[in-house]
Formats: structure tokens, sequence, C-alpha cells
């Protein structure tokens, strides 16, 4: 039986604590009154890992930068909410390169991401995607700079195969405390291609993105829906909570990155706490989702 430990934990190999979920600031724009309330409904979720990245926004008018500049102004209106927050961001995807993270790109990167959001450190800064025209040796390098300049606490990855992270640590000091790629019984790769073995194995944190299939796994008819919502009701929860709760069953320990921006939402999935998974139930959905029985 998996029952959620609802403490804080270490973000991988680091001194930084975050809680077992986060919430994801990829769908986050609009007014800075109405974004408050959503930061404020997260933190009242109990939730302290905020996750943004440079390129959220970039397809509405507001454009590139925008959601981390919404998330500034909220901090700006709201400083003390700072003190309770892990933020994430992330840089190396830019429009029509399409990913950049070379000497020439990564550390002006890293300073407009901290104008934007207005703090002095990011608290951890993942490489969206890995530039296959970088060297792993160069990317480190302004990863380590970043560092010891004090503009950023730790680093991670995003969307990186475990030979990518190998490649990219073989070549820092520091050990990359994150990695981030999209998980749900919709998309369960990573049980299969070596990610969340390889975060077990080097004790790297997992930030799982899209946790609801982008909302597939919120409502409808998917056999997996069904399976959560009938599983979710016996907790008091919704499917959409059920579905955060059956990523946080794995022994990686993922952090299902919350992608709602409704303020009730987002104080419900704390509800995921309070699921617990049989195998046979976790199992039963994750065949649903993938359509397929495992041999
Ligand atoms: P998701 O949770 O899979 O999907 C969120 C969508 O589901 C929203 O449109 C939301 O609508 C809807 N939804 C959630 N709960 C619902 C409910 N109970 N009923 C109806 N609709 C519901 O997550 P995501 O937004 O795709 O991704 C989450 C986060 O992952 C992002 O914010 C970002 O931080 C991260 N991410 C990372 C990458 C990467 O490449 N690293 C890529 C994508 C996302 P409402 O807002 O109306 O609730």
């Amino acid at each position: 039986m998996f029952t959620p430990d609802p403490h804080p934990r270490p973000l991988g190999k680091s001194d930084i604590l975050v809680s077992p979920l986060a919430w994801g600031m990829w769908r986050f724009t609009g007014e800075v009154a109405p974004a408050r309330v959503l930061v404020e409904a997260a933190l009242e979720a109990g939730i302290t890992l905020f996750d943004t990245a440079d390129i959220y926004g970039a397809d509405t008018p507001a454009g590139f930068g925008s959601a981390e500049a919404l998330f500034g102004q909220v901090l700006a209106e709201a400083p003390s909410l700072r003190d309770a927050m892990v933020i994430a961001t992330k840089g190396g995807i830019r429009p029509g390169n399409p990913y950049r993270s070379d000497a020439g790109y990564l550390p002006e990167a890293v300073d407009a991401s901290l104008g934007r959001m207005g703090i002095e450190r990011i608290d951890l800064y993942q490489i969206h995607r890995r530039d296959f025209l970088t060297h792993p040796q160069e990317v480190a390098a302004s990863l380590t700079r970043m560092v010891e300049q004090g503009k950023v606490r730790g680093i991670g990855v995003s969307n990186h195969s475990p030979a990518e992270v190998d490649a990219l640590q073989a070549f820092l000091d520091l050990p990359i405390l994150s990695t981030q790629p999209e998980f749900s019984p919709l998309h369960p790769q990573p049980l299969f291609d070596g990610v969340l073995d390889q975060a077990m194995t080097r004790g790297m944190a997992v930030l799982g993105w899209s946790p609801l299939g982008g909302g597939r796994l919120s409502g409808g008819d998917h056999p997996a829906t069904l399976l959560l919502r009938d599983h979710g009701q016996r907790f008091d929860v919704d499917a959409a909570t059920a579905a955060l709760s059956w990523s946080m069953a794995h022994p990686a320990g993922v952090i299902p990155i919350v992608g709602s921006q409704n303020a009730d939402r987002i104080r419900a999935a704390a509800g995921a706490l309070r699921v617990s998974w049989t195998h046979a139930e976790w199992y039963a959905v994750l065949q649903a989702g993938m359509g397929a029985t495992l041999p």
C-alpha cells in the first residue's frame, strides 16, 4: 500500500526543502490581481515549489517572458510571499532557434529571468531542453558560473534522456538536483526509458509535468479517467486529484506539477496527499492509460 509522505523533502542532493506537490505557470497569463489569487491558492494548498520558464507566455499576446514577468509583478505587490517559495525556472528554448544553451546565450537568459521576476536568486535553474549544438561541457560551465555568482542556488534539467543527464553531469562538480519529464498515466514513458531509474540512482528530484495529460484526466470517458474517478471517490477527491496521487506513488518521489489556473482546483490538489494505492489499483490505472496490458 502506498500512502503519500506529506512532509517537505530535500530537492535532490541539496538542502532546499520542497513540498510534495509543485504548481506550474505554463498557462499563467492575464492581470496581476487574479494572478496573485492563484499564487496564494498554491501556498494555501501547502505548495512551496513554483515552476515557471522564460518561454511561458510566448504563445500569448504578452509574449516571451510574460509568465515570469507576471509572477514578478505578483511578488512586487506582495514581497513577503517570496519567503515561503522555492522558485524554479527554465531557459534554453527560444522561438526560432529552437534550442539554445551556448555560452553566448545562457548567461544572458538567466539575467533576463532574474530581472523579469525581480528576484535576487533563482532557487532551481533548469535547462528546458537539450541544445544539440552546444557541448555539455559548455552548458556545465555556464551553469557552474551562475551558481558561483550567486544567481542560482541549484541546477536541474527538463526533457533530458538519461544519457543527456550523464553527459552534462560528467562536466559538472555540482549535482544536477532535478529532472523534469512529462509523466502521467497517459504518458508513462519515464517508467520505461530509464528517466525515473536514473533519478533514483542519482538521488535527483523528479518534477512531473502535465500530470493530468494536459487536462484529459480531469474529465471525459477515457478508461484511465474513469478508474481515477472511482478511486478518488473513496477518498473524497476528484479524478484530477487522484491522478496527481498516482504520480506521487512512484518510489522516485515524483512531485507532480499542478497546472491548473483555477484557485479552487489548485487548493483541491492538496487532497492528493490523502489518497493511497495498492499495487493492483495503481497498475490498473497504468494499463488503462497505456491502453495495453503489461506483459
Ligand atoms: P495538467 O495538470 O496536465 O493540465 C492542466 C490543464 O488541465 C489546465 O488546462 C486545467 O484547466 C485543466 N484541469 C486541471 N484540473 C482540472 C479539473 N479538475 N477539471 C477540469 N480541468 C482541469 O498540467 P499542465 O498545465 O499541462 O502542466 C503543468 C505544469 O508542468 C506547467 O505549468 C509547467 O510548469 C510544467 N510543464 C513543463 C513542461 C516542460 O517541457 N518542462 C511542459 C509542459 C508543462 P484549469 O486551469 O481551468 O483548471
